[in-house]
């Protein structure tokens, strides 16, 4: 079967005697047992729930896996792979990673005795250079955020295994439907499912997918555990997004692509990184390992000033953080997204106090090249 046909080819309510199209919200904490001693598939929601379990098997089939599990928000997702970890053990992240992701493992994880370090996942024999015999868990996204940088993820999948630990990589930039990291080597793939798996900015969700049965047997502990696991209301509208990945993310990525067009050709603007321009260095890398760029990317424009302007003189882009959904935003990832980061990694980063970080959304093409058009020159008529 195609992607599209994956999408939405799939048992909607395993068992259901009315056979409905769409997975019911089994909205019930709790299931009643037939003896004392013995209970049927469901017990309690927060160790499983119908509607749970069609989201995750859907998800773990998209991802090319064999097991799925879904979280209240990506964050929950990616502090559940961090139980995998015991006190001592060494996590190495490339240096360009979500703001969040790099709060929880300087502020939170590292109270329970895990270190994580940071190198330029860019450079892979540097990036192998700053393993210790202590890492167990290298942690990379491709493209990166905000910067779209692409990470070699077969190089990192070789440097994890040679070293004994895992490679975890956080594709919620791509989708399943742009990018399979199990397929390239990646031992755990996770999503915050909040981008573009739900697509339509109303739920915060994440989600994990493994292929190894002893790692899922873990990471299913950890879920039931700590009861982060996603509600049923919230599973039910991640399956209703998940239907339209395909469609969404082709009109979105079709769109970016004209737009990084237009941007990398005007006057105004300094620098473009996507890796959907073919000039962009990371191009050929990206296409060896996803099948497409997406429909994020972000500019400079050589002054602070100008930048906060253009996203505050657009009105098609909503100035928001996050990515992924159905309306076009636009951020500076240096105060808003990213803001999270510890400043000293920041520094490190160098991530140019200028750039404004666009996602494009479903509307028309022709509307939101206009519209970054007007908002650039108001921009830099206004200094
Ligand atoms: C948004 C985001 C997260 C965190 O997900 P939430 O659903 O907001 O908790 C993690 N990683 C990346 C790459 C993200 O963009």
């Amino acid at each position: 079967m195609k992607f599209a046909s994956r999408l939405v080819c799939f048992d909607p309510a395993p068992g259901d005697r009315f056979r409905p199209m769409s997975t019911p919200i089994y909205q019930t904490a709790t299931f009643e047992q037939e003896q004392t001693d013995s209970c049927g598939e469901y017990e309690y929601s927060r160790s499983g729930n119908p509607t749970r379990a069609v989201l995750e098997k859907h998800l773990a089939a998209l991802e090319n896996g064999t097991r799925g599990f879904c979280f209240s928000s990506g964050m929950a997702a990616i502090a559940t792979v961090t139980k995998l970890l015991r006190c001592g053990d060494e996590i190495l992240a490339d240096s360009d990673l979500y703001g969040g992701t790099c709060r929880l493992f300087s502020k939170v994880i590292d109270r329970g005795g895990i270190i994580a370090h940071y190198a330029d996942a860019r450079s892979p024999e540097q990036f192998e250079s700053r393993v210790t015999p202590r890492t167990r868990l290298i942690f990379a996204e491709s493209p990166t955020n905000p910067l779209m940088r692409v990470i070699d993820l077969r190089k990192m999948a070789a440097i994890a295994h040679a070293h004994d630990a895992l490679l975890c990589v956080d594709n919620s930039a791509m989708s399943p439907y742009l990018q399979n990291p199990l397929d390239l080597g990646a031992d755990i793939v996770l999503h915050s499912a909040t981008k573009f798996l739900c697509g339509h900015h109303d739920v915060t969700a994440g989600a994990i997918v493994v292929k190894d049965e002893a790692l899922a047997e873990q990471i299913c502990f950890a879920q039931n555990a700590e009861g982060s696991a996603l509600s049923p209301f919230d599973s039910f509208l991640l399956l209703r997004g998940i239907k339209t990945l395909k469609l969404r993310v082709d009109c979105q990525q079709r769109t970016a692509q004209s737009i990084a067009r237009f941007l990398a050709s005007h006057q105004g603007i300094k620098q473009v990184y996507y890796p959907g321009l073919s000039e962009s260095s990371d191009y050929e890398l990206q296409r060896s390992q996803a099948r497409g760029p997406g429909s994020v990317l972000s500019f400079t424009t050589d002054s602070v000033e100008v930048s906060k302007a253009i996203a505050e003189c657009a009105r098609f882009f909503h100035i928001a953080v996050s990515f992924g959904g159905v309306n076009s935003s636009i951020g500076l990832p240096g105060t808003m997204s990213h803001a999270s980061v510890p400043s000293e990694l920041q520094a490190a980063r160098n991530l140019p106090p200028d750039l404004v970080r666009i996602s494009v959304g479903i509307e028309d093409e022709e509307d939101l090249i206009a519209d970054l058009d007007q908002a650039i020159h108001r921009a830099i008529s206004i200094q």
